[in-house]
Formats: C-alpha cells, structure tokens, sequence
C-alpha cells in the first residue's frame, strides 16, 4: 500500500523516532506547528480514526501520548492531542495518528 506511515514503520522511509512499543511509533512532525511536535501513530494501518475500532489501539493512542508526555514533561507547562479525521478535520495522511503539540501557548482557536 502506497502510505507514508506504513513506509515509515517498515523503516523505508526515514523519520526521527522518539518511542517504539509493540503497537505504536512516535515521531518528530516533518513541518512541525509547534516547538514540540510529535506523532502517535499505530503499526497498523487504519484510515481515518472512523477506520479503527479496536479498544486496545484507541486507548493506546492516548497512553502513549501521556507516556512520551510525561518523559517530556510536556504536562508542566502543558500540551494539546489532536485526531483530524477526513478533508475538512485537516487530515493529509489517511493511516491514523495523534498530534501532540507543546512548547509555547497553543492558539485558543480550535479551528
Ligand atoms: P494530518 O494533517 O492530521 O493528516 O497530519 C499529517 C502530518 O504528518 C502533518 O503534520 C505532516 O507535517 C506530517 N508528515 C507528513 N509526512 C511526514 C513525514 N515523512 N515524516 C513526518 N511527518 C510527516
Ligand atoms: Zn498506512
């Protein structure tokens, strides 16, 4: 299958790792909107958020977020998750993932 994310767990397309679990790869956003930027995103491919049903992957992606953002110690000053689903939630890459954001006051505009 033809998708960046699939290629970047597989390892043939490079990216900045930051936690691997059996489940989950985070990495350093390419274009990153924030001075922390980070991806969680499952081995498994899975569309859209709407794709993905398995308790254990959506609590998953929140676990590993608060995971990495505790050994960041994000949550001091704080940090923001973010799921876009389909064209007009902002979604480019169709194999699910989570934002986290940090390092400076995040807009108070959601969207
Ligand atoms: P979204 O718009 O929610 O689908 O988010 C996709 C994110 O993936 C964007 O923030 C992109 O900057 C990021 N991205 C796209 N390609 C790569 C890549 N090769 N390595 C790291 N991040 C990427
Ligand atoms: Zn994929």
């Amino acid at each position: 299958m033809d998708c960046i994310f699939c290629k970047i767990v597989e390892g043939t397309v490079p990216s900045t790792k930051v936690y691997e679990d059996d489940n989950f790869i985070v990495i350093k956003d390419i274009n990153p909107q924030a001075p922390v930027h980070l991806l969680v995103i499952p081995k498994r491919h899975y569309s859209t958020l709407m794709d993905c049903d398995e308790r254990d992957i959506l609590g998953g992606l929140i676990d590993v977020a608060k995971r990495v953002s505790t050994e960041k110690r994000l949550h001091e000053r704080g940090f923001r998750l973010v799921i876009n689903t389909n064209e007009e939630g902002g979604q480019t890459v169709f194999h699910l993932h989570m934002h986290i954001l940090a390092g400076r006051a995040l807009s108070g505009k959601m969207g």
